[in-house]
């Protein structure tokens, strides 16, 4: 039997812990992880693109665990009453090459993307960065915002997205939280709410090189952080942020980021840090309070295997409804797949075989 994670036992999960604190245990287990990036294999994710959107298998391995994540990205679905966003993962014994746990990776995600936005955050962002500033309010938004509230002490938010139902949802329910030391403002344009930010999210879906974020909106000392940018010829950030000379860039891993992160826009010799030399210490995430820093995520599989291990340890950790699934078959001699079939002929015959 494999231990099985579905949406409802996430939403228990988080109910019994508080989203802050899972955020924060997930942000600590990440960085563990990126502590000890040499001990990982990695690998660029193997995207299919469409002319609509992409799918994309991310796998990573540290020779005890192996992980992948099947996650797709279409920011046409929510036309079509359907998450721009869905995943689903596996971790696995690479000792018997057996799985031991599937998991929906939706919500999880979004809890993984915001606390490495966090962990990144901490070492790019200005000391005392209280403003922040939210470009694009979708399915990730909330996420964010808790994140950069509880974890870095954000305490103004200030919201724009051009669908101003995703801004009045975000809004209701950051007010159903009841945050007393945040402060939420609705702005009427992307230059607005950006306008005095120490802080920029952006966090847009738009199969397209956007330009969210122009020059002239970006002055000295502000973080970046540029989320939605994930995909080739889907980007946030105009070229010229990115060749500012007081700029400095971190990705998670640059061989992915180079296809899919903003730097796809710059040339091969561009020079960009990894975020685990920056969590390491090796090199600072911002060198002075006049840098502009930016972290361009992608979002990278050592991610989701911090989370899915995470996961498992909590699921079994926490009381509350512990599934397990029928994924392999259970044998008393394991060469002899077929006997499963023996014990029980009536259960192979299906429609089409009574039907012929
Ligand atoms: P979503 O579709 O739910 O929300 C995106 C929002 O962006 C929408 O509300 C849309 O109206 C808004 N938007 C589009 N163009 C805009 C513009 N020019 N100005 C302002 N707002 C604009 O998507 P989501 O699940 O919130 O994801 C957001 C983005 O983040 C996607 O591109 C997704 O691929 C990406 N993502 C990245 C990571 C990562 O690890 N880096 C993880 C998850 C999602």
């Amino acid at each position: 039997m494999v231990d099985f994670i579905g949406v409802s036992r996430v939403r228990e999960l988080l109910a019994r812990r508080g989203t802050a604190r899972f955020i924060e245990e997930l942000a600590a287990e990440i960085e563990a992880d990126f502590l000890r990036w040499d001990s990982f294999e990695k690998s660029p994710r193997h995207a299919t693109h469409s002319s609509v959107g992409v799918i994309e298998l991310m796998p990573a391995s540290d020779g005890r665990l192996y992980s992948f994540k099947y996650v797709n990205g279409h920011p046409k679905n929510t036309q079509e009453g359907l998450l721009t966003v869905t995943a689903f993962g596996v971790l696995a014994d690479v000792h018997t090459g057996y799985p031991l746990l599937l998991s929906e990776l939706t919500l999880t995600t979004a809890l993984r993307t915001a606390a490495t936005s966090v962990l990144a955050a901490r070492r790019m962002a200005r000391a005392g960065s209280r403003v922040m500033a939210l470009i694009g309010n979708g399915a990730q938004a909330e996420f964010q915002t808790i994140a950069f509230h509880e974890l870095l002490g954000i305490r103004e938010v200030r919201l724009y997205d051009t669908d101003r139902r995703a801004t009045d949802k975000l809004e209701r329910n950051l007010a159903r939280l009841h945050l007393p030391q945040l402060k939420v403002s609705r702005c009427a344009s992307t230059a607005a709410a950006v306008a005095g930010a120490d802080i920029v999210t952006t966090a847009t879906a738009d199969k397209r090189n956007a330009t969210i974020l122009t020059p002239e909106l970006i002055v000295a000392g502000m973080h970046l952080n540029a989320v939605g940018g994930d995909c080739p010829g889907k980007t946030e950030l105009h070229r010229d942020i990115l060749l500012r000379p007081d700029v400095r860039v971190v990705v998670e891993y640059e061989p992915q980021s180079r296809i899919e992160g903003e730097i796809q826009q710059m040339d091969a010799g561009y020079a960009v840090l990894e975020l685990a030399r920056v969590l390491a210490g090796d090199a600072p995430g911002r060198a002075s309070d006049a840098e502009v820093t930016v972290f361009d995520s992608v979002g990278f599989a050592l991610e989701d295997f911090s989370a899915l291990r995470y996961l498992q340890r909590i699921h079994q950790e926490e009381r509350g409804t512990r599934s397990q699934i029928d994924l392999l078959p259970q044998l008393h001699d394991p060469k002899d797949l077929f006997g499963l079939l023996a014990a029980k002929p009536q259960r192979l015959i299906g429609a089409n075989d009574e039907a012929a």
